[in-house]
C-alpha cells in the first residue's frame, strides 16, 4: 500500500494552493483532481476580481496557471475521485475510485461546495449563457440590464442589493410569500427602488435565442388563481443555496447541518487529527476564490506544523 505524507483531495483554487505550499515544505503531496478538474471556476468565463491578473482571466486559464505552479514545485497531480475515508486510525486510510487505498499522514480536503440549480433543462442549457449562481462574480457583466435572482434567503436579498447597484432592474423570485432572509437584509431589498420582488413565483423555463432573454414564471402554482407570467431579462441568478462535498467524508468529520465542515477556530484543522479543511467546504459564508486560495495556504501550513510535531 502506497504510503505518503500529504494528500490533497480537490482541484480548486484551495486544492492547488495547499498543494503549491505543501510542496515548497517539502511535504511531497499527492493531489486528487475528483471528476472536476480545476473546480468550479472551470464552469464560468472571465474572472476580473482574482488578485494579480490585472486584465482578467478566465476560469480556465486561472486554474490551469495554478496547476502548473503546483506542478512546478513537484506535487503529484492525480486524476480519481475520493470515494471513501477511514480516519479511525493513523495513518488515515483514503479510497481512490473505489480500488486504491492510500495511507496519508496527513489529509486536507478542500472538495468544495456546489451551487443549487432548480433542475430546468433550459437553465442547462443557458448556463454560462445568462444563467449563473453567483452574482459577485458574474454581475458585472449584465450593467444597466435586467436581471432575477431566484431564492428567499440572505444570499438572494445579498445578491439582489449587489446586482440593483449594477443593473437596471432586478427581479426576485421567491417561491414563498414570504422571504426568509434577516429583518435587515429583507429591508434592504424592501427600500431599493429597482427591486421587484415576485412573491409565490416559480421559475418554469427560460428562453432566448443565444442566451438568456426572458423567464416563464408561474404565480401561485396548485392554487385557484394560478398565473402565467413572463419577464424579460438578460441574467438569471440562481440563489437557493450551496450543497458542500462532505457527504463522503461524514462518518469521521463533524459538519454543520448543512454540511460544512466545521473547522477548529481559526484553523484549518478539523475534529480528526491530521485531517484539514480548505475553501468552500468549510466556508459558508464567503465562497470567493480568493478566500479559497487563502485557506489552502492555511491548511498546508497546518498540516507542516503537524507533521513537524510528530
Ligand atoms: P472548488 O472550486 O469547488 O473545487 C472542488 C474540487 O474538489 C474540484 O476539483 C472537485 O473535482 C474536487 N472534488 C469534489 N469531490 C471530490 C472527491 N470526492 N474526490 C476528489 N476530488 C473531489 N469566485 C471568485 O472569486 N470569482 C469569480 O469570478 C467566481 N465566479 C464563479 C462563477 C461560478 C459559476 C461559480 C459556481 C462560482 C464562482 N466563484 C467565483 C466561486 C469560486 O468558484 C469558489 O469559491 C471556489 O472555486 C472554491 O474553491 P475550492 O477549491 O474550495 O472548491
Ligand atoms: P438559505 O437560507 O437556505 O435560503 C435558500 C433560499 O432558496 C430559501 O428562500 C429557499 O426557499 C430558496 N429555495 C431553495 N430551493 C429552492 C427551489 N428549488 N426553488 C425556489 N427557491 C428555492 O440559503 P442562503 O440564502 O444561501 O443562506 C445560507 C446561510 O448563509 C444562511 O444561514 C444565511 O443566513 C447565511 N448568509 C448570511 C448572509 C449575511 O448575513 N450577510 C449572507 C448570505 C448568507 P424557502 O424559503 O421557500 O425554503
Amino acid at each position: 500500500m502506497e504510503k505518503i505524507k500529504c494528500l490533497i483531495i480537490g482541484s480548486g483554487p484551495a486544492g492547488y494552493t495547499a498543494a503549491i505550499y505543501a510542496s515548497r515544505a517539502n511535504l511531497e503531496p499527492v493531489l486528487y483532481t475528483g471528476l472536476q478538474m480545476g473546480g468550479q471556476l472551470t464552469t464560468t468565463t472571465e474572472i476580473d476580481n482574482f488578485p494579480g491578473y490585472p486584465t482578467g482571466t478566465t476560469g480556465n486559464e486561472m486554474m490551469e496557471d495554478l496547476r502548473k505552479q503546483a506542478d512546478r514545485f513537484g506535487t503529484d497531480i492525480r486524476f480519481g475521485m475520493v470515494t471513501s475515508v477511514d480516519f479511525s486510525s493513523k495513518p488515515h486510510k483514503v479510497t481512490i475510485d473505489e480500488d486504491t487505498v492510500i495511507e496519508a499522514d496527513s489529509v486536507i480536503i478542500s472538495t468544495g461546495a456546489t451551487a443549487r440549480y432548480l433542475g430546468l433543462e433550459s437553465e442547462e442549457k443557458y448556463k454560462g449563457m445568462g444563467v449563473s449562481a453567483c452574482a459577485t462574480c458574474d454581475g458585472f457583466f449584465y450593467r444597466g440590464k435586467d436581471v432575477a435572482v431566484v431564492g428567499g434567503g440572505d444570499t438572494a436579498c445579498e445578491e439582489a442589493h449587489y446586482l440593483a447597484g449594477l443593473c437596471n432592474k432586478v427581479y426576485l423570485i421567491v417561491r414563498k410569500d414570504f422571504l426568509r432572509a434577516s429583518k435587515a437584509m429583507q429591508e434592504k431589498v424592501f427600500n431599493t427602488k429597482n427591486i421587484e420582488v415576485l412573491f409565490e413565483h416559480n421559475t418554469k423555463e427560460l428562453f432566448g435565442d443565444d442566451g438568456v432573454e426572458g423567464a416563464r414564471l408561474i404565480k401561485r402554482k396548485g392554487e385557484d388563481d394560478e398565473q402565467q407570467v413572463e419577464i424579460k431579462i438578460d441574467g438569471f441568478f440562481l440563489a437557493i443555496g450551496h450543497t458542500p462535498n462532505s457527504h463522503v467524508f461524514s462518518d469521521f468529520i463533524n459538519t454543520d447541518k448543512e454540511g460544512y465542515i466545521i473547522t477548529e477556530g481559526t484553523s484549518t484543522k478539523t475534529n480528526v487529527e491530521g485531517v484539514f479543511a480548505a475553501g468552500d467546504i468549510m466556508d459558508p459564508v464567503y465562497r470567493q476564490a480568493i478566500t479559497s486560495a487563502g485557506s489552502g495556504c492555511r491548511a498546508a501550513m497546518d498540516a507542516e506544523r503537524y507533521l513537524g510535531e510528530l
